[in-house]
This record gives C-alpha cells, structure tokens and sequence, in this order.
C-alpha cells in the first residue's frame, strides 16, 4: 500500500481520548520486545515515528497512528515486562479487556508473536480473551528473518498449536528487517476494511 499521509493522532491513557472519527481500527498487541514498534514502522515505512512500547508504567497507554486518513493503527501496551507491578498488571488486563469489548470501531487484532519462542502464558491469555469477545485475529510471526527459511513451516506450526489457534482466524509470516508479509498484512486490513 502506498502510505501518503500518516499522523500519530495521541497516546490515550483513558478511553475520552480515545479518536471520535470512528474510522476503522486494527490493534497491535504482543509482549515487550517482540518487535512491535518495528513492525508498525515497517507497515508506514517511517522509521523512528513508533518507539518502543516497552516502558514500565505506561500500562494504560494506546498509541494511535491514523493512515492514510482510512485506518487506524492502534498499538496496545507490551504485555510481560518483568518490572510492572500487579497493580499495573491489573490496570492492564481491566483496559484491554474494557477496550475489546466496547470499542465499536475495533475491526481485528493483529497478535504479534516472535518466530523463534513459544507464544508465553500472557500471548495464549491474550488470544484467548479475542476468542472470548469474537474479535477476529490475525497472529503475525514476527522476526522471521532471524530464522532459516526452511524452518518457518515448523515453528508457525508450533505457535499455532500452542495458541490453539482457530481455522477462521488468519496469520502473516513477518519480518520487519525484510519487509517480508508487509504487503500481505496491508491487503489483508484493505479486504478487512472493505467487508
Ligand atoms: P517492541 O518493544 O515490541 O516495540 O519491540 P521493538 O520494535 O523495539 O523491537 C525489539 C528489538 O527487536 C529491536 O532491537 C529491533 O531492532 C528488533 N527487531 C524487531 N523486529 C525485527 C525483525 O523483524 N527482524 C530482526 N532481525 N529484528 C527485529
């Protein structure tokens, strides 16, 4: 997709701040470190415009990236950061949770998973919630460059099963360093957006 136009909008720390234009949202969701900010920079081709999520006590903050004037591009905190407290654990779990089950514009939500690990508790916790509020999912396999490509087939294999991952949802093999599964990730939000 060719990106013309695209404007961090604000970190929402409450959902009153959260975009009123009720364009169509895709949030990005996965555990510190995974690569998230990389691969948000990937998809708009800015390379400094999202940082890493991976800062204790900004548990609460949604980062939204408007594209395009079309879409937003949602990125949630980076979940399993050692030194979070439990309450901030907890403020975490009750904002996501608030969020998938009333953000109306909500159309997907891309999980994003590192190519190399099993998904942790807090990943299989995360799909499980989207299952639970019908939130269709695409799981992005992430860092895919780190690994041989003969070996792609069998580590997606492993993460999906132990996600249990569901015939309906779907799943783009990634690799910000490469820009592979970019095009793919953004025709599949285009088909999403469009039906
Ligand atoms: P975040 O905390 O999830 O936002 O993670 P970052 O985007 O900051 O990435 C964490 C680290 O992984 C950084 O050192 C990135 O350069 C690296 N990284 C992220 N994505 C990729 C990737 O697709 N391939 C490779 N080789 N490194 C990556």
């Amino acid at each position: 997709m060719k990106i013309t136009n695209v404007e961090f909008v604000i970190s929402a720390v409450r959902p009153d701040q959260y975009p009123v234009d009720a364009l169509p949202e895709f949030a990005l969701a996965g555990r510190s470190n995974v690569g998230k900010s990389s691969l948000i920079n990937r998809m708009i081709n800015r390379k400094g415009l999202a940082r890493t999520s991976a800062q204790p006590g900004k548990t609460q903050q949604l980062n939204y990236y408007r594209v395009n004037d079309q879409v937003y591009l949602v990125d949630f905190p980076g979940y399993g950061y050692a030194k979070v407290s439990k309450v901030q654990r907890q403020q975490f779990g009750q904002m996501i949770e608030t969020f998938l089950n009333d953000r109306e514009p909500l159309r997907m939500v891309l999980l994003i998973i590192d190519i190399r690990h099993e998904p942790s508790k807090d990943d299989i916790l995360m799909y499980d919630w989207l299952k639970h509020y019908e939130i269709p999912v695409c799981v992005v396999t992430t860092k895919a460059d780190k690994i041989p490509r003969s070996k792609w087939d069998k580590h997606v294999k492993m993460i999906k099963t132990s996600l249990g991952f569901h015939p309906a949802d779907r799943h783009v093999l990634f690799s910000s360093e490469t820009g592979l599964g970019r095009d793919e990730l953004w025709a599949l939000i285009n088909t999403t957006i469009e039906e």
